[in-house]
């Protein structure tokens, strides 16, 4: 088999580190063509120089140095033009941000896989990104770990045998917690993921349950079902990553370890296998699955999401601008933990909705979305 160049943009990241580690244990058929970060320039460089991509491309203004005969490209440009190149065969976009849908269009237009992990690209963009998918010979492929499993299980049922499809969210480490005690939560109580290592944001979006809300809104323009087919179950040992009901009540269930380096690693070998990438795991001393009902009244992030998707248009681009506004407020220790989805729920009070027909309108949406969070923010400290 030919090997195939890889492009990672956001390769300092969570998702960019394994995905690397990943590409390093499969050299025989992956090789990473590019690589971009955007303010960790000095990771960035020690990769060039490991790696030897033909390809860097710095999103921020940092300096850095690369290594003779490795073409340097800058910002959302360089993204596009790495994205579009003939020698590419798989975009795998993981840096976070909204700045993530230019490099996946760009792929799709260009018949590329793109190997998706950021989540931003479909929650607030999903229309348009949907469309030029459509349109030509791309394809994406989730890395997401929920959306990976549905993926899989999808592969193998019929369209219209299936009732729904089944999320499964940890829970975070605030599963048991009372709204008394979320209010005094910390910044370093909230980066205590139970089940994943990830990056800070995704990690206060676990907590509060908007991830798996932005994942419903994922999972809706990937798989196509309508909302109503769309659940989430909360399962906090994380084994199960989603199911499949089918219409005779039989579930299907994807199972494996918590590492994302397993669907990074599919969403580059589909449609083939390779060796596995983690320890696989041992059921017998796993020992108990337990599933619980997701609590919208503690988490109310969970609702404010599967709203914004009902209203859908420009309110899941505003969903998730104002959340990042809000969770970074907290990360910073400007707000408390149950402020977050106030913060959302207030800026999408007062959005008035355009149709998220072209990026440029979800470009405006996203933009207010965030001043209007910021102000709420100032009157909340
Ligand atoms: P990290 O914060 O760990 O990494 C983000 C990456 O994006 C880094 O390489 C960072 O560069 C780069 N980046 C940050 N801002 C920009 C920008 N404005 N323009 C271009 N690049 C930028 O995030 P994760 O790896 O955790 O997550 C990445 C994406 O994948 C997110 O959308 C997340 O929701 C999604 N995801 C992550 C999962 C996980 O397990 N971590 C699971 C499922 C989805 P630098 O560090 O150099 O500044
Ligand atoms: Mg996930």
């Amino acid at each position: 088999m030919k090997v195939k160049n890889v492009a990672l943009f956001g390769a300092t990241g969570s998702i960019g580190r394994n995905a690397i580690e990943v590409i390093k244990n499969n050299n025989e058929l992956f090789r990473l063509f590019a690589v971009s970060g955007h303010t960790n320039v000095e990771l960035l460089s020690r990769i060039a120089n490991d790696f030897k991509p033909d390809y860097v491309v710095v999103t921020s203004d940092n300096q850095i140095s690369v290594p003779d005969g490795i073409t340097l490209l800058r910002g959302i440009d360089g993204l596009k033009e790495v994205a579009a190149h003939p020698d590419v065969d798989i975009v795998l976009v993981a840096t976070s941000g909204i700045v993530g849908v230019f490099p996946t269009i760009e792929a799709l237009k260009n018949g590329k896989r793109v190997a998706l992990a950021n989540k931003e690209t479909l929650v607030s963009f999903g229309k348009v990104v949907t469309d030029v998918l459509k349109s030509g010979d791309g394809e994406i492929i989730p890395v997401d770990s929920e959306h990976s499993a549905i993926f899989q299980l999808l592969n193998g049922v019929k369209r219209e045998e299936v009732d729904k499809i089944v999320l499964t969210a940890s829970g975070g480490p605030f599963r048991t917690w009372s709204v008394e005690q979320l209010e005094n939560a910390t910044v370093q109580d909230a980066l205590k993921h139970p089940t994943w290592s990830m990056g800070s944001k995704i990690t206060i979006d676990s907590a509060t349950l908007m991830n798996k809300g932005l994942e419903v809104i994922e999972a809706y323009w990937l798989f196509g079902y309508p909302i109503e087919k769309i659940d989430v179950v909360v399962h906090p040992q994380s084994i199960i990553h989603g199911m499949v009901t089918l219409k005779d009540g039989a579930i299907l269930a994807h199972l494996s370890a918590t590492d994302m380096k397993l669907p990074i690693q599919y969403a580059l070998s589909f449609p083939n296998r390779l060796k596995p990438p983690v320890k696989p795991i041992d059921l017998v001393d796993i020992g108990k699955l337990t599933f619980e009902k997701p609590d919208i009244n503690r988490f109310p992030a969970l609702k404010l999401a599967y709203d914004a998707l009902k209203m859908n248009g420009s309110y899941p681009a505003v969903l998730n601008a104002s959340n990042e506004v809000a969770v970074y407020a907290f990360l910073e220790g400007k707000i408390r933990f149950t402020d977050i989805p106030k913060v959302v729920e207030g800026v999408m009070g007062k959005h008035h909705p355009v149709s998220g027909d072209t990026l440029e309108e979800l470009f405006d949406a996203d933009r207010w979305a965030r001043g209007e969070a910021l102000k709420l923010i100032k009157k909340m400290t």
